[in-house]
């Protein structure tokens, strides 16, 4: 059995972006209330006095776009802090990161994913659901910040739409020859937007290395924390390739991992919601944190029976929430 000892932590379900893939065009998503957001006093004892003695070890903060998330160097130094703590990652949008990125790297933040869909700052705002100011810009100022406080690896994070940025797939690719940065290509799912999916379809990891073998060449590599993706190297290249081939390819067998909402539900499954528990109601009626520790470690026990096992398994419901919403 896989041991799991990965938490991936929605601090907060809203977002600057509304990135078409994410959230469908012109949705009105029922935001989380302030009051029944996990404070960072309940996160971070449910993070000391259930997650670490159960065994989790790993932690990626997350959202909706978790640099929203009010006082979050303070979060991220303080789980860092944690003696227990062997990884402590993020993945974010990019908007908000320059001015921050040498506080959350000095704080204890161990590696951190961005998402950049496009080269090209007319698709990206396309993508991105918002026209107007440069966000691509600041996105771009974000990355080149992170890489030069010095998180390593930098993985960028790109969603591949066919029609919408599939031609940039070569461009995108380019990055890791000159950099030492870890560009990810993650088969677009049916969350969030269903009837993009519908009308667009995906293009598999195969297409995409194929594309990429016929231009340079590609072998097999090696990155840090790589969790499911695939990972490669173009021959030369500073930096890797990789391949999150979840519509594909079903990794659930291997899954390590589970998800905190902002709102304090842990989902033992990203697809299917069968299992989860409501820790935020629980530590606030007073349930101890023991107790809470047994509730868990019950969920550990079932979560391979719960895990979703590919698109034919026939779980209801398995797409009722955005990535926003569940903490992608
Ligand atoms: N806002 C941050 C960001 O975009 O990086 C973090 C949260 S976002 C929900 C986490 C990841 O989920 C991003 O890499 C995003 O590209 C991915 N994602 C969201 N919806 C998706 C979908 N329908 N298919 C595949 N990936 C998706
Ligand atoms: Fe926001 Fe991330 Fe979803 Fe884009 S993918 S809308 S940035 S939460």
């Amino acid at each position: 059995m896989n041991q799991v000892d990965y938490l991936r932590i929605s601090l907060i379900d809203r977002c600057n972006f509304r990135c078409l893939y994410c959230m469908p065009e012109g949705s009105q998503l029922d935001y989380i209330l302030q009051q029944q957001l996990l404070t960072n006093e309940e996160l971070l004892t449910l993070i000391e006095e259930v997650f670490i003695p159960v065994g989790f070890t790993r932690f990626r903060l997350t959202g909706g776009e978790p640099l929203l998330r009010p006082r979050v160097v303070d979060l991220v130094r303080a789980i860092a802090s944690f003696p227990q703590t062997q990884d402590l990652a993020m993945t974010t949008n990019g908007f908000l990161l320059a001015p921050i990125a040498q506080s959350l790297y000095d704080a204890g933040l161990s590696r951190i994913n961005i998402s950049l869909d496009s080269l090209d700052p007319d698709i990206f705002h396309q993508i991105i659901g918002i026209h107007g100011r440069s966000r691509w810009q600041e996105v771009w100022d974000g990355i080149q910040a992170a890489y030069r406080v010095g998180f390593n690896p930098l993985k960028l994070n790109v969603v591949v739409i066919p029609g919408v940025n599939d031609h940039e797939i070569l461009d995108l690719a380019a990055l890791t020859i000159e950099k030492q940065w870890h560009v990810r290509f993650i088969e677009f799912m049916p969350i969030g937007n269903g009837q993009l999916f519908s009308d667009r379809g995906w293009v598999s990891s195969a297409e995409l290395r194929q594309q990429i073998r016929d231009r340079w060449g590609l072998t097999e590599s090696q990155v840090c924390g790589a969790g499911p993706a695939d990972v490669f190297q173009i021959p030369g290249a500073k930096g890797t390739l990789g391949f999150i081939s979840q519509m594909s390819e079903c990794f659930c067998d291997r899954c390590n991992r589970m998800r905190l909402s902002a709102d304090g539900w842990l989902r033992p499954c990203l697809l299917n919601e069968t299992g989860q528990l409501d820790l935020k109601t629980a530590l606030r009626s007073g349930v101890s944190t023991y107790q809470l520790q047994e509730q868990v470690k019950n969920l550990l026990v079932i979560k391979p029976e719960i895990n979703f096992k590919g698109r034919d398994s026939g779980v209801e419901g398995a797409y009722s929430r955005t990535m926003s919403q569940i903490g992608g």
